[in-house]
């Protein structure tokens, strides 16, 4: 006989289960322990670390620093009270928690990440602290301490990774992995905010000034954290989401530079276009009069290998673009096949080195060949060339003998959101990050003079 819901579960897949009498184990009509039928269906643990400690303990000291926690804790505990805390290090903090749904604890993380938002006292002195955070969920009767405690620190791992607070549903991995699934959600997902942007600066090597941003899309997902566009870009191409994505990123990137611009960072921002929408009428359309009713600087990245696929009405669409003053740069030049037949078409004004050939710089025979007759090439056709992928120094110092006009990268700056971005200009952070053994390869000219 099929049993009604309301009827005594088998032990395993107990979910539900009333709210007022929490935890204690009682006995069923036949007298059998059954514990997790008075449990909430989801537990969670959290593990929440300070970010930047280091630096936090270097500017107050390491017995004022060893203490923090303890505030951290206290005012988590007074705002979420149903939580239980324990200290891990000086640095660190396990949480957790029972709750009805998988919604419902990461509701509770972001109510964790927004009591941090006030300064804290220390013996007079304020202080902002943030935490990162890394933590799973699971059905009470799936979830035990070993598989909480791995799969939070493996959530953690992916948060430090991605600089972004990861929550997981351990009973529902797949939820953001799965294409079809994010495809659907993304909708809703611009709708109600969880699509926001990132930007890198660009910077020109010769006078160190940033005179350029890209901006990337990221997808905060409710469940499965931060989303990177690797993810869900080529599904939303496949659907017809890419579209309303992009207008949308226009729309943001306009807003976001008119704000630069009124702060006196007057600098444009690059969007990139998927090579598809190229070819769509109605995208081009719309895009052009967003950007053209907008007043902000705007210009598109673009692959190369979208063009060769429909030259005519890329190329076509292309113009359109230019002639309404959005400049255009050639992305991921070296990647894919690249033809100079089109690139000699393209009304491009700049041209970006993949990634692949700069992060490989200074360690490989081949690519310093390519990367230099690269940037000989687009010069002869009159563009600028952009690297993207600088990470250290010594790419930086090759790039600039070589001629390189501008750089991208985490040398200088990782893609950060816009409150931070505006800091990165407003405090002119690129010279310190550009700083270093920048010129070794140049002579030092006042040296040369006194010997
Ligand atoms: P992309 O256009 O080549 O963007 C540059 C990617 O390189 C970004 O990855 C960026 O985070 C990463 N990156 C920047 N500096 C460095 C570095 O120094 N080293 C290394 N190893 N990587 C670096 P992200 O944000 O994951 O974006 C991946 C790709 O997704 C982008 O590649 C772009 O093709 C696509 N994408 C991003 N945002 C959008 C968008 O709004 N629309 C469309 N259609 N595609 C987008
Ligand atoms: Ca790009
Ligand atoms: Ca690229």
């Amino acid at each position: 006989m099929r049993r009604a819901k309301s009827d005594h579960f088998p032990l395993a897949g107990t979910r539900h289960r009333p709210r007022s009498r929490r935890g204690a184990p009682i006995r069923d009509a036949a007298g059998v322990a059954n514990v997790l039928r008075e449990l909430p269906p989801y537990r969670f643990l959290l593990l929440a670390e300070l970010e930047d400690f280091a630096a936090f303990r270097r500017s107050v000291g390491v017995s004022r620093a060893r203490l923090v926690i303890e505030d951290v804790m206290a005012r988590l505990l007074r705002a979420l009270p149903m939580m239980r805390a324990t200290p891990s290090g000086q640095k660190a903090l396990e949480l957790s928690f029972e709750c009805d749904s998988s919604a419902a604890g990461v509701a509770i993380a972001e109510q964790v990440r927004a009591a941090m938002a006030d300064p804290f006292d220390l013996d007079g002195e304020t202080f902002r602290l943030s935490l990162r955070i890394g933590g799973v969920g699971a059905p009470t009767p799936d979830a035990d301490d070993l598989r909480l405690v791995e799969g939070a620190e493996q959530a953690l791992v992916d948060a430090r990774e991605i600089r972004s607070d990861v929550v997981r549903d351990l009973a529902n991995p797949s939820a953001g992995d799965d294409p079809i699934q994010l495809m659907r959600e993304l909708p809703d997902a611009i709708a109600s905010g969880q699509i926001f942007l990132q930007y890198q600066p660009k910077v020109r090597v010769r006078q160190q000034r940033v005179v350029g941003a890209e901006a990337l899309v990221r997808w905060r997902h409710p469940v499965r954290g931060l989303i990177l566009p690797g993810m869900f870009i080529e599904a939303a191409e496949r659907s017809d989401t890419i579209g309303p994505l992009t207008l949308w990123i226009i729309e943001r990137a306009i807003a976001d530079q008119r704000v630069l611009a009124a702060r006196g960072h007057d600098i444009p921002v690059f969007i990139n276009i998927s090579g598809i929408l190229l070819s769509d009428a109605g995208f081009v359309r719309d895009a052009c009069a967003l950007v053209t009713a907008g007043g902000a600087k705007i210009g598109f990245e673009i692959t190369e290998t979208a063009v060769i696929r429909d030259p005519e009405s890329a190329i076509a669409n292309l113009r359109i673009f230019a002639d309404i003053g959005v400049p255009l740069s050639i992305d991921d030049y070296g990647a894919g096949l690249s033809s100079l037949a089109y690139l000699k078409r393209l009304p491009a004004s700049e041209l970006k080195i993949d990634k692949l050939f700069v992060t490989q710089l200074t360690s490989s025979n081949r690519d310093p060949l390519i990367v230099r007759s690269t940037i000989d090439l687009a010069h002869a056709l009159d563009m600028e060339v952009t690297a993207e992928g600088v990470e250290t120094p010594a790419a930086l110092a090759l790039l600039g003998v070589m001629g390189c006009d501008m750089v991208q990268g985490f040398l200088i700056s990782r893609p950060i959101e816009f409150p931070a971005f505006l800091t990165f200009l407003s405090e002119d952070r690129h010279v310190a990050a550009m700083a270093g053994p920048r010129f070794s390869f140049r002579r030092n000219e006042g040296q040369w003079k006194a010997g």
